[in-house]
């Protein structure tokens, strides 16, 4: 996205101090915009490209203090609804994010240059180094805004800071390419190896994802597959055995790391006023002890950042 003045991106957290993102101390730098849709997504304030604004109603006590600074007539107390908010009028603009005194609205994503994100990311710079550390990018899907991508990652890389990225494999390869060449690490998902599955608890087809996987592995030396690990959809011994045989076969990763689900996500959608997550089951330790034996069977990397 482009203003008079250059490049801009949406962000919508950048998170100091991330020991799980890759290695060492890390910032991870969330962008907004996803294509996908998962039924278990942990992060669903990233999926619209632009602003939103979570209402989080336990906290709210109808003070309307929000009402008063509301100039779009978003926000109103109607008869029965004490505290109405309407979401088709609402630009965004968290005037009334700042006017709660309670906490009860936030506003997710704001609009930032690449310098004013690198001037933050510095602060942190000695840890990073000292710790073999960086910079992890995520979201949503970071590919989706690839030109503030493109920026954000060559400036890291002129300041010598270690760039690693968490995508969900679903994008146009040859609008990522130079961008994937550039970065040190990367993290890509494979959430299910069936492809009717896949489109049902994502939205998407898995094909393009995994085409992905096999570009991306034969021109990166530090490749790492996350798996978001659910009970009864995913960890299934035939699905782990043949996302085995497709990575030992086709590709040559470092590793894989399983993220066992939980269900954080469910609590935001409500604050969005959304619907259409599922509610799944986390595997149990000896369950995700029984994948890591499958895996390691095929000579492949059990990674764990924890
Ligand atoms: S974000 Fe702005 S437009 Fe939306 S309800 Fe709050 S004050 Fe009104
Ligand atoms: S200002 Fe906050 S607590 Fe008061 S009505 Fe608005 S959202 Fe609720
Ligand atoms: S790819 Fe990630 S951010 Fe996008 S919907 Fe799936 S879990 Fe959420």
């Amino acid at each position: 996205m482009k203003d008079s003045n250059g490049i801009v991106g949406n962000v919508f957290q950048i998170q100091r101090w991330s020991v799980h993102d890759g290695d060492g101390v890390r910032s991870t730098v969330f962008l907004k915009g996803c294509p996908l849709r998962c039924k278990w997504c942990a992060n669903p304030e990233s999926w619209k490209p632009h602003p939103e604004i979570f209402y989080f109603r336990d906290r709210c006590t109808d003070c309307a203090q929000c009402s008063l600074v509301c100039n779009h007539q978003a926000i109103s107390k109607d008869e029965g609804v004490p505290h109405y908010f309407d979401r088709e009028k609402c630009c965004c603009c968290g005037d009334c994010c700042e006017a709660c005194p309670n906490g009860a609205k936030k506003k997710i994503g704001s609009l930032m240059r690449v310098e004013e994100v690198i001037k933050i990311l510095k602060r942190d710079s000695i840890f990073y180094r000292e710790s073999n550390g960086g910079v992890t990018f995520s979201g949503g899907e970071p590919f989706a805004q690839t030109e503030f991508l493109r920026e954000l990652v060559l400036a890291c890389k002129n300041f010598a800071i270690d760039t690693a990225i968490e995508t969900s494999g679903y994008f146009e390869w040859e609008e990522a390419e130079d961008i994937i060449k550039e970065l040190d690490t990367v993290f890509i998902d494979i959430k299910h190896m069936d492809e009717r599955i896949h489109k049902r608890l994502t939205g998407v087809s898995n094909r393009k994802i995994l085409e992905n996987v096999l570009r991306i592995s034969q021109n990166h030396h530090d490749v790492i597959i996350r798996v978001p690990l659910i009970r009864g959809v995913n960890d299934d011994r035939n699905n782990i055995e043949q996302m085995c045989q497709f990575l030992q076969e086709n590709t040559r990763i470092l590793g894989v790391e399983l993220l066992p689900y939980h269900s954080l996500g469910h609590s935001k959608m409500d604050a969005l006023d959304r619907e259409g997550l599922e509610i799944f089951n986390t595997p149990d330790a000896e369950q995700v002890e029984h994948i890591k034996k499958i895996i390691a069977k095929y000579k492949i990397q059990n990674i764990d950042f924890k």
